[in-house]
């Protein structure tokens, strides 16, 4: 957003005063401050985070957006590009690291295995995109998606939130934000929510089945 773009289109300021002063709403400035100072995750999982750490060299260069700082702890960062094919093995760590990043905070799914799978899809291991388990905001597609695809999607969670309204963003609500489950790996992927009923039917008596074997009796 250039540095004029903060007034407020609604109110006409004389031209001479356009340089030296701007009336603007509260939405406007906290959202422009929010969208270019935002704090990447330093977080990849596998052939996309080779394109992300890429973005953030210098030949891109994150910092033109004021998103250089890649924060090694989720509670310091409030991006997270999710990069990479994600296992059932990880997305337990995935929703982990979610529910610690502070508010407001914000996901991208960025290459096709984020998004859905990928060409791992069908993969015993693989999760069909890792929206089923955290708010994904921004979707970038490609695999693996350009350096530029990644600044394009950045890009375009800045306009998202450039569009925000401060009494309407859950972190000004009252109450506490639930945090998400994390879901537990067993033979396969299980929602804690519902461990009670798998326990129950998984100690469900099996149905007495009757065999019919040779000679017509039953075993
Ligand atoms: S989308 Fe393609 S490049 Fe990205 S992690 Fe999956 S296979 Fe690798």
């Amino acid at each position: 957003m250039a540095e004029n773009d903060l007034n407020n289109p609604e109110i006409d300021i004389p031209d001479e005063l356009k340089q030296q002063i701007a009336v603007t709403t509260l939405d406007r400035i906290y959202n422009w401050s929010r969208s270019n100072s935002l704090w990447p995750m330093m977080f990849g999982l596998a052939c996309c985070a080779i394109e992300m750490i890429c973005t953030a060299a210098s030949r891109y260069d994150l910092s033109r957006f004021g998103m250089e700082v890649m924060r090694p702890s989720p509670r310091q960062a409030d991006v997270m590009i999710v990069s990479g094919t994600v296992t059932k093995k990880m997305v337990p760590q995935i929703v982990r690291l979610y529910n610690q990043m502070s508010e407001p905070k914000y996901v991208i799914a960025m290459g096709a295995c984020a998004s859905g799978g990928g060409p791992f899809k069908e993969g015993y291991n693989v999760v069909p995109g890792v929206d089923k388990f955290i708010p994904v905001d921004v979707y970038v597609a490609g695999c693996p998606p350009t350096p530029q695809a990644l600044l394009h999607g950045l890009i375009t969670l800045q306009k998202k939130i450039e569009g925000e309204h401060i009494p309407d963003t859950r972190w000004y609500k009252k109450g506490e934000v639930e945090a998400l489950p994390i879901p537990i790996l067993g033979p396969d992927l299980m929602d804690p929510r519902h461990f009670e009923l798998i326990r129950e039917e998984t100690h469900k008596p099996l149905p007495v089945v009757d065999v019919i074997i040779e000679g017509g009796e039953t075993a």
